[in-house]
């Protein structure tokens, strides 16, 4: 079962809080070695170096091969369907256009020779598209999605989302980068391999679906109907990154989350302030139960938050050591002299890998407005996510956060959890970390840098959990490529380098030991 169908179930249980405001906790994976903001920063395009025209494809990889050449003398028509990928507005809201790009997807992967190629339907949600080619002793599943984040505030972007830019060596667009450029890359490389390699040594298997940005929440039933979907020796996650000094960044994990509405009501009505000796005051009431959630020191302090926390392995250390981390642009970035909770620089890179967290994204209550009211509040409301690692449970952590508020006496503090999704960290010494790194290094001619868990979350656990599959991406987002932002785009130098080094991966990873 699912994380979240977990949660949707035990929210029958809870009173009915602030529901309905879908959250957006969740997002695709983020590197820690990277400020975590730079992705929502309106007009990232303010500050960044311009992108340059390059005049050949791939020249840092020295001399043009022929997996280069065909690539080059495709390139027109693979950044013409990027393109038309990318004007299908397809938001959560807008049904058609999902439908649209399921269809898209299910004909481009036809084209490129998966013939089986189909849509899976369960409860009205948007189509998982799924569909395999080639054979071989090994196969990689593909796990993507065509769905994107809204496109809004529509004034912050330089061009409209859904008319698809280029310049500048960039395409710009919603989605893009989130996920639909990977998600065409990886289809683009099978037709690539063919064309130069010959047949596929391996099977590959595109699981494509259309509600990752909100969740997943219909994934595992998805797959359910046909098990052996997720039958496979390693996944290929969506999305990917390299990092400010051009090294690939290879994500092995990301965090889960449980996204909860907090809702306390003290009164019938608001009274006036004068009465506050006597009347009980929402906002106090809300205030101290999310206080009581963790302490100044960072720590969860709900009974059992940490039990199911997987310790790290000799490996996960050894990666995190070996992570880059600048610490002094981490902190520039948002403008601060220190790290949270007292934490080190070396603290904080192990947080951000391997701790889980309590967030307050957000409190309303009262009077907030211009001038002064004095009233007592007879409502508050409150969002709050925790990202979890694992072997960190969703259902199981919103259990606990009930008892923790029913034992600190909190019992009229309401909460709903509406999205839950498991943790999962893939293993780092498998064939197909190993050929990813290859590729990878070979086609960016700078090292790759493991991550064994990045702050985001994706819903891999669905997918690799029973079979405890490694997992990787494999990609090209630059820092500044404005995911879930305004002016979001690639670089198609990236574009080409993550096309070719995929192309090889589907050849490696066959004999890959
Ligand atoms: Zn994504």
């Amino acid at each position: 079962m699912s994380g979240y169908r977990a949660i949707a179930a035990r929210t029958h249980d809870v009173p009915d809080g602030a529901r309905g405001a879908r959250s957006s906790g969740h997002d695709r994976d983020e590197p820690v070695a990277r400020d975590p903001s730079a992705r929502d920063t309106p007009n990232d395009l303010a500050d960044r170096p311009r992108p340059r025209v390059h005049d050949a494809i791939l020249p840092a990889v020295g001399g043009r091969d022929d997996l280069d050449r065909y690539i080059a003398s495709q390139q027109d028509r693979f950044v013409a369907e990027l393109r038309e990928l990318c004007a299908i507005p397809c938001e959560a809201s807008d049904k058609r256009a999902l439908d649209t790009a399921a269809r898209w997807c299910r004909d481009r992967l036809r084209a490129a020779g998966f013939a089986d190629a189909r849509e899976l339907r369960v409860d009205g949600a948007p189509a998982l598209v799924v569909g395999a080619t080639g054979e071989g002793r090994r196969t990689l599943v593909g796990v993507q999605h065509y769905d994107v984040q809204p496109a809004v505030p529509l004034d912050l972007w330089k061009t409209p989302p859904y008319e698809p830019s280029q310049r500048d060596g960039a395409v710009y667009a919603r989605g893009v980068d989130d996920n639909k450029g990977h998600l065409l890359l990886r289809m683009q490389a099978v037709e690539a391999h063919r064309a130069v390699f010959g047949e596929l040594p391996i099977q590959i298997r595109f699981l494509i679906e259309g509600e990752e940005e909100s969740g997943s929440p219909n994934l595992a039933k998805l797959l359910a109907l046909e098990p052996r979907l997720t039958e496979a020796d390693g996944a290929l996650k969506e999305g990917g990154a390299i990092d400010s000094e051009g090294r690939p960044q290879l994500s092995l994990g990301g965090k889960g989350i449980l996204y909860c509405h907090f809702r306390v009501r003290t009164m019938a009505r608001d009274a006036h302030s004068g009465g506050a000796t006597h009347y009980p005051n929402a906002a106090w009431r809300l205030t101290h139960a999310l206080a009581s959630l963790m302490g100044a020191d960072g720590r969860v302090r709900i009974a059992g938050f940490y039990d199911a926390v997987r310790k790290p392995s000799a490996t996960d250390q050894d990666l995190l050591e070996r992570m880059p981390f600048d610490p002094t642009s981490v902190r520039a970035v948002v403008g601060i002299q220190r790290f949270a909770f007292g934490r080190s620089d070396g603290e904080a890179t192990r947080a951000s890998v391997f701790e889980p967290t309590c967030n307050i994204c957000g409190v309303e209550s009262g009077y907030n407005g211009p001038g002064s009211k004095t009233v007592i509040p007879a409502e508050a409301t409150g969002k709050v996510d925790f990202r979890l690692v694992p072997d960190q449970d969703p259902e199981e952590i919103a259990a606990l956060l009930r008892a923790h508020l029913d034992r600190e006496g909190f019992g009229d503090v309401e909460f709903s959890a509406e999205e839950g999704e498991h943790p999962y960290r893939g293993a780092a010494d498998a064939p197909l970390v190993r050929a990813v790194a290859a590729v990878a290094e070979e086609a960016f001619r700078k090292p790759a840098v493991l991550i064994p868990s990045s702050g985001g979350t994706s819903p891999m656990w669905v997918v690799c959990n029973a079979r405890r599959m490694p997992n990787v991406t494999l990609g090209m987002g630059h820092p500044g490529a404005g995911a879930h932002a305004p002016n979001e785009h690639i670089l198609l130098e990236n574009y080409w380098r993550a096309l070719r080094a995929t192309s090889r991966l589907y050849s490696i990873f066959a004999t890959q030991a």
